[in-house]
């Protein structure tokens, strides 16, 4: 029988704390009693031990679906240290390693089993997780569930069907930013049965909370004001843009501010590096692009800046969250200017592609032949002749993902190649290529020589981050100056392939896509409306923590005495200025989803230019493209048959040969391109064998069928 004693014995043993936090033991009484259940706690509110502590009372396993890699290998880390068997299974392993664990998992060795929700659709892993007694399916960032989510996962839309296959365990949804719609979305899409719906520990009374509404030009100068006023706090700045992170770091530094920046394009040992310099003190402030993958857990964050507004209360209330986790009275500041919400609209706009667009993607993807795809962004981009951003590129993939009309794969060819060009260069060769003066190069191109020249023969298949390291460089500059040695012919480079790969799984025409473009409509709409509870904050005549807490369904008795509003501090005085949302908003979408189409198909332009004799590099220099893009404008003309004269592109004999092994070997046209290249002599390069195989599938198209 389960008493209060074996929890706190087990609270005590395992994870050396004397007393559980509010909601804490409810939810794992729920758990343990085999009901569904509901967390909704802010991040460092003690969620995951909702699910951990039950999982060493309950007879089973407890299964945890986790979206995120890193956080992942972090709590499996910390049971570990605390002598808890857990393990995890997602794509940084091999397939060895996730059968090897899961071959454990079977034997009884764990407690707690992490898993991403992709795995679930390899058959012969299903096949195996079902035979493992589950007690608990916790489904973590359970809002990654609801499109109406800020980070919705189409994957994650399966596990009601996979959790029903695995005999219905009970289930505990757990996410730190839920809004209502987003938890009544989660309790339907996993079909939570009357769940135990648990919200707390969303007040921080320790927090003030202030809005100063200002212009642009001036934002900095409040940056350095309230720094200055606690010269010994640290704190975060958040910033919506590289450039502006940028320009804020050189300014505080100006004023000898000790400040760094941080970006989502730092590898792991810059994270490293720069969590060191923070939390020894050396560096007191940190201006921030993102929240997510944000690796700084410093408890005593005197101050949360935010430079510019952000899209939801969700998202703000997450970063300015991050101060005063240890209690200590702290300011949570957000520099409001109207324009702010410009920035904003296109982030909407990128999440939600309009029903034109996601119907072009996939008209063009279907003028390939075949169903499998190679593509990067760019491609897409420039096919479509628009000037349409990466994220609703991204996410009209996702939509026809989810509907059904494509697959992605989630494994990404990660490996770089270098090979000498030619294959008998000599070290001084390259250095004369070179000249003296472009040291950095030289430098490059002595070490790879030396330590690789072996394999830089055959062709060296490596990881950027992995080459970087053991060379010493900066993986950014590394892939300049490879660059730069490929375009001066000293060596063949070919970048990682950093594009996505696609499975067509449906083929009909435009028309007949069925598509919800109610359902399209409203959630845009939704997003809009996010928008203007984040804006209505700032105006919000009352107390700031009051209206956060309601926004998330949690209630509090009374003012929280801490805020501008609470102080009399409030000076939000353009109230009669406030822009017209809805003018600004109706003009700016029509300028947004009215995008003339270009009636010329870029590869046309392209074409063009072939036919005035100018090759490949020429082209791409010419245009401001990189050769690849023209590489696989070539590929479009092939395929439609619009060049059939090959001899300026691509040596002969390079066709006959790449036709023959084909011919012997037919199952090489369904493996990857990367098998393909294998068998063939190393001078053929990519951009030959994308021709070759471009110009072979339209002739095999269009030869007389026998029947
Ligand atoms: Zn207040």
């Amino acid at each position: 029988m389960l008493s209060h004693e074996t929890i706190n014995n087990v609270l005590q043993t395992y994870f050396h704390f004397t007393q559980l936090r509010p909601g804490q033991e409810s939810a794992i009484i729920s758990a343990i009693k085999g009901q569904d259940t509901m967390v909704i706690m802010p991040t460092g509110g003690g969620k995951s031990l909702c699910f951990q502590l039950p999982a060493l009372i309950l007879p089973g396993i407890t299964m945890v679906i986790s979206p995120l890699i890193a956080l992942m290998k972090d709590q499996v880390d910390h049971l570990n240290a605390l002598g808890i068997p857990a393990t995890f299974i997602n794509s940084s392993l091999t397939a060895d390693e996730a059968k090897e664990r899961l071959g454990e998992a079977l034997n009884k060795k764990y407690r707690l089993i992490y898993i991403a929700p992709e795995r679930f659709h390899n058959q012969s892993f299903f096949k195996t997780v079902q035979q493992l007694p589950i007690s608990l399916v916790a489904v973590d960032e359970a809002h990654c569930i609801s499109q109406w989510g800020h980070d919705f996962r189409p994957s994650y839309l399966q596990l009601k069907k996979f959790i029903t296959a695995l005999g219905r365990p009970p289930i505990m949804a757990l996410t730190a930013t839920a809004t209502p719609e987003v938890r009544e979305d989660i309790i339907k899409q996993l079909d939570l049965h009357q769940p135990q719906e648990i919200i707390t520990g969303f007040a921080r009374p320790n927090l003030s909370f202030e809005v100063i509404s200002t212009a642009d030009s001036q934002k900095k100068e409040i940056v350095l004001e309230t720094i200055q006023k606690q010269p010994e706090a640290s704190g975060i700045v958040y910033v919506s843009t590289r450039q502006r992170a940028d320009e804020l770091v050189r300014y505080l530094q100006d004023y000898h501010i000790a400040a760094v920046e941080y970006h989502a394009g730092l590898n792991t040992a810059e994270r490293q590096k720069l969590q060191n310099t923070f939390m020894s003190g050396r560096a007191k402030v940190i201006v921030a692009t993102n929240a997510f993958g944000l690796g700084i857990n410093k408890p005593d964050l005197r101050f949360v800046i935010h430079y510019d507004m952000p899209g939801t209360i969700e998202a703000y209330y997450q970063e300015a969250g991050r101060a005063g986790r240890d209690g200590q009275p702290s300011l949570c500041l957000l520099l409001y200017s109207p324009r702010d919400r410009y920035l904003q609209e296109f982030f909407i706009a990128g999440d939600n592609p309009s029903l034109d667009l996601i119907l072009d993607i996939y008209e063009f993807l279907t003028t390939y032949p075949n169903d499998h795809i190679l593509i990067t962004y760019s491609t897409i981009k420039n096919a479509l002749g628009l000037d349409t951003p990466d994220l609703a590129i991204g996410t009209a993939l996702k939509i026809l993902e989810r509907e059904g009309y494509l697959a992605k794969t989630y494994e990404k060819t990660s490996q770089a190649m270098i090979q000498l060009a030619p294959k008998n260069i000599k070290l001084i060769d390259g250095q004369k290529a070179l000249g003296p003066k472009a040291k950095k190069s030289l430098e490059i191109w002595g070490k790879l020589y030396d330590r690789y020249n072996g394999k830089l023969r055959t062709g060296l298949y490596i990881n950027l981050d992995t080459l970087a390291n053991s060379l010493g460089y900066k993986k950014d500059s590394l892939a300049r100056v490879l660059k730069k040695l490929n375009d001066q012919g000293i060596i063949i480079y070919e970048p990682p392939f950093k594009g996505t790969e696609i499975t067509l799984l449906k083929r009909c025409p435009r028309e007949a896509v069925n598509l919800d473009r109610k359902a399209l409509e409203t959630k845009l709409a939704f997003a809009q409306h996010k928008l203007d509870q984040m804006e209505n904050y700032v105006y919000h005549r009352g107390c700031r923590q009051q209206y956060i807490l309601d926004y998330f369904g949690e209630h509090l008795a009374g003012n929280c005495g801490q805020c501008d509003w609470c102080k009399g501090n409030f000076n939000i005085h353009s109230f009669n200025s406030r822009p017209n949302k809805l003018s600004q908003r109706t003009s700016y979408h029509k300028n947004l989803y009215n995008i003339q189409l270009s009636t010329k198909l870029t590869q046309l332009t392209t074409l063009e230019l072939y036919q005035n004799g100018l090759n490949i590099q020429e082209i791409a220099r010419e245009r401001e493209l990189q050769s690849e893009t023209i590489v696989e404008h070539f590929c479009y003309l092939l395929e439609q048959g619009l060049i059939t004269d090959m001899s300026q592109l691509i040596d002969e004999n390079i066709i006959t040969m790449v036709q023959d092994l084909l011919a012997q070997k037919p199952q090489l046209t369904t493996d990857s391109l990367k098998t393909l290249k294998e068998q063939l002599p190393s001078y053929v390069d990519w951009a030959d064998l994308k021709l070759t195989l471009a110009y072979l599938q339209h002739n095999k198209s269009h030869e007389p069928k026998t029947s």
